[in-house]
């Protein structure tokens, strides 16, 4: 394994002070896979005192020391030195009770979630690997350490890192660590929101409709929201697939991006309180977008997403439903409006929706290459599309006499004017309009 100089600086200086020390967890792991680590953890029989004793002359990050984690900043960056250790069950859901420190790198390999990920090597100690991590990975298969209800009781989050290390590295659960997976997602309810979050965010960009479908129940633990769309009938000739097969293929289907992710994951919940038969028995969902939107401001919230993402996923359901034309004047107005990001995320979205139908119509996908160019076109020209863009502000408003609300009032309308070409953007053009009115 190719080693950072840092990394191999701190296992040197460990070992040469008669202290083990490995790299262990994902670069191992990696390493194994043929894959590039993207960062080197390092664990030892060393106690923070001692960490900190060997790497007396440098600076030291101590906001882990408690569990046992000594941060030491090397020239090539900060080297994660942790001592081995035991830990008890995560009771606030955060963070183990409590961390015992132990002497041999077994006991540590021990509280490890997956075996894939409980593997720890050095360069002259080799490989220390118990559990068959090895043996699981060269199989492709997740296997928990020990036995796996305790594990996923002890620390809930561990189902849905399972699901995110089965999904990226194409790994097959070994079945009593599925079952248990599956039966004890609801633990999941009492995790601290953000980590769930967190690590959603992580399994999202990855996932493939098949994924989303393996996976639904761990999914439906932690947004219940989704659960009623699996399955469910949509009565809809425009839909040849159940809502939630409709929901995966959609959330595959938009770039790996995580506000289009989380727009395309939520995009349609709202089908079920909105849901009415009509007599003929087809099926409607009118106003759904508003109501998806709603709920995914709802569900987010709850799961503690910054406002960012939040505000941007909303924003993007509310409109999914809003068709654009290629046209010029309306295209203008939405750009005006939603911003450039915002109207190419919708694009996406809208697009990805209307080919997960799977009804095979095709004719209304050709308007999307259409806006397309239309919006480079408007784009190019440079186009005053919001009011910063105008050629007046509110202090030229203020020096005709305007006030307080009726300032904005008056630029709103001269965008409008600019936006339907009635107007053009010119200082004299716009002050003289607004002279006339
Ligand atoms: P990634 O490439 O996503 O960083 P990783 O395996 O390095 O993968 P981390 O979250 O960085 O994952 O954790 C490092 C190691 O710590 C894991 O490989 C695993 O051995 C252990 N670990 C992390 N979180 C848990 C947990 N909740 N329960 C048990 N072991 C864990
Ligand atoms: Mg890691």
């Amino acid at each position: 394994m190719k080693l950072p100089e840092s990394v191999q600086f701190c296992l040197n200086e460990l070992e040469n002070r008669g202290f083990a020390a490995y790299l262990v967890g994902g670069c191992v792991r990696d390493h194994f896979l043929g894959l590039k680590p993207h960062d080197f953890d390092i664990c030892t029989d060393a106690l923070p005192e001692q960490i900190e004793g060997v790497f007396e002359n440098f600076p030291l990050v101590l906001a882990g020391k408690k569990h046992g984690t000594v941060g030491v900043v090397t020239d090539s960056g900060v080297a994660e030195i942790t001592t081995f250790r035991t830990e008890g069950p995560y009771r606030d859901s955060r963070h183990p009770d409590w961390v015992k420190f132990v002497g041999d790198v077994r006991d540590d390999l021990a509280r490890r979630d997956f075996t894939v990920n409980a593997m720890a090597w050095s360069p002259t100690r080799g490989l220390a690997d118990p559990f068959g991590g090895r043996e699981d990975l060269k199989k492709g298969i997740l296997r928990a350490v020990g036995k796996p209800e305790d594990r996923f009781t002890e620390d809930a989050l561990r189902i849905l890192r399972g699901v995110r290390f089965s999904v990226r590295f194409s790994l097959t659960p070994e079945e009593e660590t599925r079952v248990a997976m599956e039966n004890l997602s609801p633990l999941m309810e009492n995790l601290a929101r953000e980590r769930v979050f967190d690590e959603l965010c992580k399994l999202l960009p990855l996932v493939s409709a098949e994924d989303l479908l393996r996976w639904k129940h761990v999914l439906g633990a932690v947004i219940p929201e989704l659960t009623p769309t699996f399955d469910f009938d949509q009565r809809s000739p425009h839909h040849a697939y159940d809502l939630y097969t409709h929901i995966a293929n959609v959330t595959a289907g938009v770039p790996a991006d995580l506000t289009l992710r989380w727009a395309a994951l939520l995009h349609d919940v709202g089908k079920i309180p909105t849901f009415t038969i009509d007599e003929n028995g087809r099926g409607h969902f009118y106003g759904h977008a508003g109501v998806s939107a709603e709920m995914a401001n709802h569900i987010l919230r709850r799961l503690k997403a910054p406002n960012k993402i939040r505000e941007q996923v909303v924003t993007l359901i509310d409109k999914h439903m809003t068709r654009l034309e290629p046209q010029r004047k309306p295209l203008r107005r939405v750009l005006g409006r939603l911003g450039e990001e915002t109207v190419f995320g919708l694009l996406v979205l809208q697009e990805a929706d209307m080919g997960s139908k799977g009804t095979g119509k095709a004719e209304e996908m050709e308007q999307f290459p259409r806006i397309r160019e239309e919006i480079r076109l408007i784009l190019e020209e440079n186009a005053c599309l919001r009011l910063k863009d105008l050629a007046v502000n509110g202090r030229d408003l203020m020096q005709l006499g305007y006030e307080g609300k009726a300032i904005g009032e008056a630029l709103n309308e001269l965008l409008a004017q600019v936006l339907d070409e009635k107007l053009p953007n010119e200082k004299d053009a716009l002050l003289a309009f607004l002279r006339q009115v």
